[in-house]
């Protein structure tokens, strides 16, 4: 089968933004093979190139892309092993996300309960390490096959290799590395390795991994790392999603986001003082008197909520910015295109960009903190 190709196909409309402009080629590609034969000939020629899963975690400019997109559109799950142990699973890129947690829950598979209602494709998990609730995938992933850009092959690299951290990976980190063509990489967005399945190992039980996110805890009635019916998990997960507008709806504007638009800040000692030290100052009183709050994130450094740091910095919910672009009135943390996209009230690229500089600088003045976008921006800046 040959792939579908398109010319100059709005990518507003592949985007959970509903922004960006046009895609100078856009492939539909039904195979690894065809994944792969598309990023190879757009590399042997110099042409960027995208690969697209679900476009929850991306900012396309309204000029578009000028190369070619691959649009992952492969499908198949299958058993590797089954035994006492649990289940190992592989997983072709295309498949949906949402999808594979039902699927896992209802089968009684544990592991992956806490990250329902995350849109997108599997391919794209391992890429920032997607998590929720007190769950990552880098804690199931057992493997990643991938095509390797820069060797030309593919690989399969194991899950010390993949470099996972917090909203990040190897793969993530790669973005520029391939091939030193940084101009060319940063326009691409898409890293040295293209990834074509995920192996993850999932435990039998019919309850959950130990809940460890104290909100999902309490809604559920279960201790600090309490166990309860992975199907009771699941529902949980996703009515508190959708009361923060975090699981798509059509039908409601504060979903139209990339989710979280900034990652948590991870601060050493020196560096959260000072916060609590401007928090202190700005409310009129002693840094001891003031609670910033904060987790620990390892290596004696904290990490400090964003959407604490921007709603104290002035951004509340709803706060909007120009055009149709806003912080989303259920989670501050979320830039949503409140019009139609495309239409009336619509958000430009550039506008939703925008909202985020001035975010940016504002914590940054605020707090002398430096906020990291989340989703990966394609043709834009911050
Ligand atoms: C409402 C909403 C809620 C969200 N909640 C969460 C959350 O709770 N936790 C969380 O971690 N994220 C969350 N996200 C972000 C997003 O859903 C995840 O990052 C998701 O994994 C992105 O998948 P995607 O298929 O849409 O990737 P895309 O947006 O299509 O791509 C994102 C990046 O990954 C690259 N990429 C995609 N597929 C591949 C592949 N096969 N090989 C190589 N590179 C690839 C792209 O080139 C791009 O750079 C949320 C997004 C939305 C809109």
């Amino acid at each position: 089968m040959t792939p579908i190709v398109r010319e100059q196909v709005v990518l507003a409309g592949y985007t959970t933004l509903g922004v960006g402009g046009p895609a100078a080629r856009f492939v539909e590609a039904g195979s690894d093979e065809q994944v792969i034969a598309e990023v190879r000939d757009g590399d042997a020629v110099g042409e960027p190139v995208l690969v697209l899963g679900g476009g929850s975690n991306l900012v396309v400019a309204d000029e578009g892309f000028p190369g070619t997109v691959v649009h992952v559109a492969t499908s198949g799950v299958s058993i590797v092993s089954d035994d006492d142990g649990g289940v190992t699973v592989a997983v072709a890129a295309g498949e949906d996300w949402d999808v594979l947690v039902e699927r896992c829950v209802a089968d009684g598979l544990c592991g992956i309960e806490c990250l329902a209602g995350i849109p997108g494709l599997v391919g794209a998990t391992p890429i920032q390490n997607v998590g929720a609730y007190g769950q990552e995938v880098s804690e199931t992933v057992v493997a990643v096959r991938a095509y390797d850009r820069l060797r030309d092959t593919i690989a399969t690299l194991a899950n010390a290799e993949c470099g996972f951290g917090y909203r990040t990976s190897a793969f993530k980190r790669s973005v520029g590395a391939q091939r030193g063509r940084a101009a060319l990489d940063a326009a691409a967005a898409t890293g040295r390795f293209v990834v074509l399945g995920v192996t993850f190992r999932l435990s039998r039980n019919p309850l959950s991994a130990p809940v460890r996110y104290g909100e999902l805890a309490r809604v559920l009635g279960a201790g600090d790392g309490g166990r309860v019916p992975l199907a009771d998990v699941r529902s949980a997960v996703l009515a508190l999603r959708r009361s923060k507008g975090m699981v798509l709806d059509p039908a409601d504007p504060d979903t139209r986001s990339a989710g979280s638009f900034f990652t948590n800040p991870v601060l050493d000692d020196g560096q959260f003082a000072d916060v609590r030290r401007r928090a202190a100052a700005r409310a009129g009183s002693a840094a001891g008197e003031v609670s910033v709050p904060h987790y620990p994130a390892g290596d004696g450094k904290v990490k400090v909520p964003a959407a604490w740091l921007i709603e104290q910095a002035g951004f509340g919910k709803g706060y909007p910015g120009d055009g149709g672009a806003r912080i989303s009135s259920k989670h501050t943390l979320a830039l949503i295109n409140h019009g139609a996209p495309g239409g009336p009230g619509g958000a430009s690229s550039a506008s939703l960009v925008g909202l985020a500089r001035e975010i940016r600088n504002g914590v940054r003045q605020a707090f002398g903190v430096e906020l990291i976008n989340e989703p990966v921006l394609v043709g834009a800046e911050l």
